[in-house]
């Protein structure tokens, strides 16, 4: 069973990834995690990595699936049967090559599941959220799910809460509308290999959960 997660930032993918996960015993492979990890352990492809990273820019494709193909020939020789790829693939060529890296490890591709939630409620949840400014604290808060005791402090160190560049609203707005323009030729992608389940991710934790546990059943005779 292989899974491929696709959303934009904040449309709870991650959060999903990992129930998924322990719930059908299944290996979460996510990007941001195996970039960051290869960055941490000064391989050679996490140096390659960390110039882009480190300078806001998108991580081109052939390092992404140098480090992708390798986290899930490890998972396979580990004895993992099943795996939830998170971030992965973000463009058609990410999506090629995974194919290929499957066809070769003699898997398929049971469905990549589109995490859909209305622009404007993506929008919300960034530009609610908050940054305790004490780096070596950190604590993150909602203003709508999660608000500090006290407006604007931190409820751990007290510090004061701000408000992160990336969540200011013309700059999410601008990484949604990047986000949609570079995904779209991927769903269609998806969509022609009959492989693509479209999720309504606006919706309770929870109830997203059961829902996603009822396609993975109903995936598994075709494995
Ligand atoms: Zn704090």
């Amino acid at each position: 069973m292989i899974l491929v997660f696709l959303g934009p930032p904040a449309s709870g993918k991650g959060t999903q990834a990992r129930l998924l996960a322990l719930e059908r015993d299944l290996l979460q492979i996510s990007t941001g995690d195996l970039l960051r990890d290869a960055v941490k352990r000064e391989t050679p492809i996490g140096a390659k990595a960390k110039t882009f990273m480190e300078t806001g820019q998108l991580v081109p494709d052939e390092i992404v699936i140098g480090v992708f193909a390798d986290a899930l020939a490890v998972g396979v020789r580990e004895g993992h049967s099943g795996f939830v790829l998170d971030g992965f693939p973000r463009t058609v060529p990410q999506a090629e090559a995974l194919d290929a890296t499957l066809a070769k490890l003699g898997r398929v591709l049971a469905a990549a599941v589109d995490f859909r939630v209305p622009r404007e409620v993506l929008v919300r949840r960034a530009v609610g959220r908050r940054v305790c400014s004490n780096g070596a604290c950190q604590a993150t808060y909602h203003l709508d799910t999660n608000p500090p005791r006290m407006e604007g402090r931190c409820d751990v160190c007290g510090h004061e809460l701000a408000q992160r560049e990336d969540d200011l609203p013309q700059t999410v707005e601008k990484r949604l509308v990047e986000y949609e323009r570079k995904t779209a030729p991927l769903l269609t992608y998806y969509e022609k290999k009959k492989k693509l389940q479209k999720l309504d991710a606006d919706r309770p934790i929870d109830d997203i959960t059961t829902d996603l546990v009822e396609r993975v059943e109903r995936l598994v005779p075709t494995r």
